[in-house]
């Protein structure tokens, strides 16, 4: 579907026109593993066995590539096997990335713990200076990697200017979505090769379903994503499928009320006493502020907080809180807090990438702001 349609027209419609047959205006829930053929190698609609295609899948995965104005989609099982996948078709060994200094746990884990012991090299760097990105590439480097918000200290990079250094390198340029989502931001459009998402958090939107997608305009880089699909097999199910478009289908309109909502809890914190500092990319003050305004629709649903008081008082702060929940994961409907130093980010402790022990992470849902605003008031009292 032609991306002159707007975002939300985009979200409800491609990737599926009504049934032919029985004018089901969402797509079947394919429970196929394997699809009959015509005489050998005769396939009637293309697929033949379903860790290659599912009907199901490639609904999602034509919808995913209208999100991000992008030309291929393909989707998997979850964020880190989308991370996998990208990364493996891209580097051999001896090849070398740049990741964020502040990346998400999982990312830095599986390049740290898994990729090095493949022989890949890696170094970090602030996603929020692209000069200090391009001083970390190295004549082996093929892929720079960048999140933007990033998680959980939602420092904003450039995509335009990473771009750049990232060309001017010879590497591609990578940028894990997943804070923003496609209606706040598309990679694609500012110049990155790959637009990476866990779907688990804003795209399924409602915490009942894990899985992952690449969005690329370039036919050989999805070429190596299909083989990849086909050939590693970290593909998600009809099922997973489903409930990801079902979700996506109101994107924009969650997406608005994650950010009115998180717009003024952030703006309540800022002015909080037991709190030391609001990291919001909405707030005038964060230092991405500007970049924030140029690339991205609005600021997102994700805001960090540094408590006066230490790790006890940030660990306090979470389990008082009722409506929102203590848990992992961000992006759906529900409010959720978490400590990301003994949670999420757990992995980067004693590393360069450690998260700061009073920090706390808020994913703001779409519940009813008074009382959003009543539980953070009562938590911190
Ligand atoms: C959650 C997350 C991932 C990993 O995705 P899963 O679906 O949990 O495998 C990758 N990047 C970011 C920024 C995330 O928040």
């Amino acid at each position: 579907m032609s991306d002159q349609l707007g975002f939300s027209t985009r979200a409800v419609h491609a990737g599926f026109d009504p049934d032919l047959q029985t004018g089901a205006v969402n797509v079947p829930i394919y429970a196929s593993s394997t699809f009959a053929q015509d005489g050998v190698g005769g396939m009637r609609g293309g697929y033949e066995y379903a860790r290659t295609g599912n009907p199901t899948r490639a609904a999602l995965e034509a919808n995913l590539a209208a999100l991000e104005s992008g030309t291929y989609g393909r989707a998997f099982a979850s964020g880190m096997a989308a991370t996998d996948c990208a990364i493996r078709a891209n580097l051999r060994p001896g090849d070398h990335m740049v990741i964020p200094n502040d990346a998400y746990g999982g990312t830095f884990r599986l390049i740290d713990k898994v990729f090095t012991q493949w022989g890949i090299e890696y170094s970090v760097a602030p996603v929020s200076d692209a000069d200090a990105v391009a001083a970390a590439m190295r004549p082996n480097t093929k892929l720079v990697w960048v999140e933007t918000p990033t998680n959980p200290l939602l420092n904003v990079g450039d995509i335009a200017a990473l771009a750049e250094v990232a060309h001017a390198g010879g590497a591609k340029l990578v940028v894990d979505n997943t804070f923003a989502s496609p209606y706040l931001q598309q990679p694609l459009l500012l110049g990155a090769d790959i637009a990476l998402h866990s779907t688990t958090k804003y795209l399924g939107g409602h915490s009942d379903v894990v899985g992952g997608a690449l969005i690329t305009n370039d036919q050989e880089m999805d070429a190596k994503f299909a083989f990849l699909q086909n050939g590693a097999g970290a593909v998600p199910g009809p099922m997973d499928a489903f409930l990801t478009l079902r979700g996506i289908k109101t994107l924009a309109l969650r997406m608005d009320r994650h950010c009115d909502n998180a717009e003024t809890i952030s703006e309540f914190l800022a002015n909080h006493p037991k709190i030391a500092q609001v990291i919001y990319p909405g707030l005038p003050e964060h230092p991405g502020h500007t970049v924030a305004q140029k690339q991205m629709r609005r600021f997102g649903g994700m805001i960090s907080v540094r408590v006066h008081g230490g790790k006890d008082a940030a660990l306090a702060f979470c389990a008082k809180t009722k409506i929102f929940t203590l848990a992992e994961s961000l992006g759906g409907v529900e409010s959720l807090i978490e400590h990301p130093g003994a949670m999420t980010h757990a992995s980067t402790a004693g590393s360069a990438l450690e998260v700061p022990a009073d920090l706390v992470r808020l994913s703001v849902g779409i519940e009813d702001i008074s009382d959003l605003l009543s539980d953070i008031e009562q938590a911190l009292a």
